[in-house]
């Protein structure tokens, strides 16, 4: 496997670095169910001191990983899955904060973000070809809404405004460990890095003067790049329905979960999100395979901070207005008159 699976991250033609000076990486498997890539550039002598800063993005990883994976049965979200029908569950600062983060995202997305999709999503697992039945599902969906999950911050506590429901960060918190890593790396000084979680990362500063550029690959063939797009200190997450799935009768069922029909939501192939964080582009990169490629872009185009890049199931590749190729523009203003 790649160190960068979706977004592969090109690296610009290298120009010549001081002596001493370096890039150190490192790539850890297994945490949060991926592999986690921190790359960072380390001043005359500085290697010991590098090493110890992607160990400590390491261990953030990992207590992020603990106390918010589903898989965990001692996790926190874990706790909360099984007690807060029945009563309030008081909570941690870092959760409430970004339970607070998920439900904004749902509001902004209109719905298709939403954290209680597991609430129907437990009842899949791609890795064993496993799916509810329509009966299943019908019995589960009255739980999918973001807004059964009541937050009080005057006790800290999260509530569910009824039984069945299940909450799930998978779409949300690896681009909140991304920001939480750049985070640490920034407080030790580093001006030039890129940590990444799965389809998840963020860069800071640049790579030899030159922007960092990220690849879109092709939906079907992981070694083909689609597209290309050169950024320095911003997030981006590729999500694509080539990630976890199996495919049965000619459908695909994939990861992405549509909170309206409990099925797995196919109006897109990938959506690649850019913005200043990636909580906010993992928050962000669902939306397009529920909503459809032209609402998604409507809705991004609506956020001043953010872009996207939008592979259709018929392969046509949409931009928001920031990252339109100059040709269309072109097109298009020649169509206008
Ligand atoms: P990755 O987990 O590799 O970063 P994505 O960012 O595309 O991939 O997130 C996919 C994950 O999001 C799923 O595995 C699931 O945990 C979660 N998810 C699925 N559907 C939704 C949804 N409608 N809203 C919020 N999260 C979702
Ligand atoms: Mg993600």
């Amino acid at each position: 496997m790649s160190a960068l699976p979706r977004a592969l991250l090109l690296a610009c033609a290298v120009a010549a670095a001081p002596t001493q000076a370096a890039w150190l990486s490192r790539g850890v498997d297994g945490i949060m169910g991926t592999r986690i890539y921190v790359e960072l550039w380390a001043e005359d002598n500085d290697k010991p001191r590098g090493e110890q800063a992607i160990d400590a993005v390491m261990d953030e990883m990992r207590h992020i990983d603990e106390s918010m994976s589903v898989y965990k049965p001692t996790s926190e979200v874990s706790r909360v899955n099984a007690l807060a029908a029945q009563q309030p569950v008081k909570i941690s600062p870092e959760l409430f904060k970004l339970l607070t983060t998920a439900l904004e995202y749902s509001r902004i997305t209109e719905g298709a973000f939403d954290i209680t999709y597991a609430s129907v999503g437990y009842l899949y697992d791609f890795r064993a070809r496993k799916r509810p039945t329509e009966q299943q599902i019908e019995a589960a969906l009255p739980a999918v809404n973001y807004r059964h999950v009541l937050l009080d911050p005057a006790t800290s506590t999260v509530r569910f405004s009824q039984p069945g429901v299940r909450i799930d960060l998978g779409g949300i918190a690896k681009g909140y460990s991304v920001d939480c890593g750049i985070d640490i790396l920034k407080a030790r000084g580093y001006t030039h890095a890129l940590v990444n979680a799965g389809g998840d990362s963020r860069v800071i500063g640049d790579r030899f003067g030159k922007p960092w550029v990220i690849g879109i690959r092709h939906p079907d063939h992981p070694d083909q790049v689609i597209t290309r797009v050169p950024l320095t200190d911003s997030a981006f997450s590729t999500s694509g329905d080539y990630e976890r799935y199996f495919d049965e009768g000619g459908v695909r069922y994939h990861h992405i979960i549509d909170p309206r029909t409990g099925h797995s939501a196919s109006k897109v192939r990938s959506a690649t999100v850019i913005a200043p964080t990636a909580t906010r582009t993992d928050g962000l990169s669902k939306t397009a395979f529920v909503l459809g490629p032209d609402e998604a872009i409507r809705i991004y185009n609506g956020l001043p901070d953010v872009d996207a890049i939008l592979v259709a199931p018929d392969g046509r590749i949409l931009y928001t207005k920031g990252l339109e190729p100059p040709g269309e523009n072109a097109a298009a203003a020649s169509a206008a008159h």
